[in-house]
């Protein structure tokens, strides 16, 4: 069983998607495995710690792939990549699905089993492999980290002989794993905070933390978390009466986040280029869902845009942006899922097709596209 951990090739991807704790936990279980040199580099690891784990370390992209019955990857392979990949290799990683058909046929035409990590479903024996919910928690760290580095002022209150500085006031929006994090590290750099959601179970978990909850708390509030956890697409009706609270709101605060997502869907729009104007200047706001079309107008990927000395942060890979803590979370995350396909009597390969995780994950194997979400429509 050799396992494969080619560099990334995205230079927008500095997470590496093996550390020497995974290296050294798969060859427990059986596997050979081979690293690209410098994979690690920009996580801080170096070749010379996967070697100490266990791993060799493969000079090129080529050799670590040659054989290799799974490779472990932060981004889906690319059509450059894919043909070092050895036909009916296990492939893990984030493979980004929706909308990119291309892709999963290109992986299904090469005979991969390409698993999405981002399709985990959540539930209890999953927790530990969900990428989403590793990686969105860092980012909404970060998010605050980047918005304070931004932020001409301090965030909390300062009383000194000189005089006070008000505390900061920083509103999220979004509460889920993101902005649940996001929220707890503002406040513990003593900023006040507020958060919105559309899904009821948020107000509680955002009260926890000790944030004031802001939202329409209307009918439709009452019925817009779907069974899986997640929120669905707001009405016309509910968009205009959240607009209206969010404007008034919006334009006392020093700081905002921003992170509402909808799976499979683009980013909602929350805050309109009117709502941005009537910010204080030296106002900061993080868009975190600006790679998904973003929730702010103005927001630009890759980019700080500031309009009237409002300043917009549009940073690309949010997790990237922390990269050692992320690919840790990350790798283990793969661990996780990889190990339930492992004989460990054995030291073999024994994936549980019909698992449920491994059939909410799979994408494409047998150069067919499997996955019920992505499979070409029959006529
Ligand atoms: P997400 O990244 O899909 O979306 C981020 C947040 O944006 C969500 O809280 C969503 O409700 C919110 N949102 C969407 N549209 C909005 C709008 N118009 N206005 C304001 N907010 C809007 O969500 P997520 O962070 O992946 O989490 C989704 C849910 O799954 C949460 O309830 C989370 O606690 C839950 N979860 C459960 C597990 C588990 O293992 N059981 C693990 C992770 C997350």
């Amino acid at each position: 069983m050799k396992i494969a951990v080619p560099a990334e090739v995205d230079l927008g991807e500095p997470r590496v998607a093996a550390t020497p704790d995974t290296v050294k936990r798969l060859v427990a279980l059986g596997a050979e495995m081979a690293v690209e040199t410098g994979a690690g580099l920009k996580s801080g690891i170096l070749d010379a710690d996967y070697q100490a784990a266990g791993a060799t370390i493969a000079a090129s992209a080529q050799d670590a792939l040659y054989g290799a019955d799974v490779v472990l990857k932060v981004r889906r392979p690319t059509d450059a990549e894919i043909p070092a990949y050895k036909p009916g290799a296990l492939v893990l990683a984030i493979m980004d699905p929706y909308g990119n058909d291309w892709a999963l046929q290109a992986m299904a035409n090469a005979g991969l089993a390409a698993f999405a990590m981002e399709l985990m479903p959540r539930i209890t024996r999953a927790q530990v492999m969900d990428v989403l919910s590793s990686q969105a928690n860092l980012a909404g760290y970060r998010a605050v980290i980047d918005a304070a580095g931004e932020f001409g002022r301090a965030l909390p209150m300062m009383m000194t002989a000189a005089g006070t500085i008000p505390a900061a006031r920083c509103f999220v929006m979004g509460a889920g794993v993101a902005g649940l994090q996001a929220i707890a590290t503002a406040r513990r750099l003593g900023a006040v905070v507020t958060a919105t959601d559309v899904r009821p179970a948020a107000k509680e978990q955002v009260e926890s933390l000790g944030a004031k909850f802001v939202a329409v708390e209307d009918e439709e509030f009452k019925q817009a978390e779907t069974k899986a956890g997640y929120a669905k697409p707001m009405s016309a009706e509910y968009q205009a009466k959240q607009a209206a609270l969010v404007a008034e709101h919006i334009k006392k605060q020093d700081m905002v986040i921003t992170t509402a997502l909808i799976p499979g869907r683009p980013a909602p729009k929350l805050v309109s280029a009117a709502m941005v104007a009537s910010m204080k200047p030296g106002s900061v706001i993080v868009d975190l869902a600006v790679e998904r079309g973003g929730n702010v107008e103005g927001a630009l990927p890759g980019q700080i845009a500031e309009v009237n000395g409002v300043k917009i942060i549009g940073h690309l890979n949010m997790p990237g942006r922390i990269a050692a803590s992320a690919s840790q979370l990350y790798a283990k995350n793969l661990y996780a899922f990889l190990e339930t396909m492992i004989d460990k009597a054995s030291k073999t390969l024994a994936v549980k097709w019909d698992d449920e995780l491994v059939k909410a994950t799979l994408l494409t194997r047998d150069n067919t596209i499997v996955h019920p979400n992505f499979a070409p429509k029959v006529e």
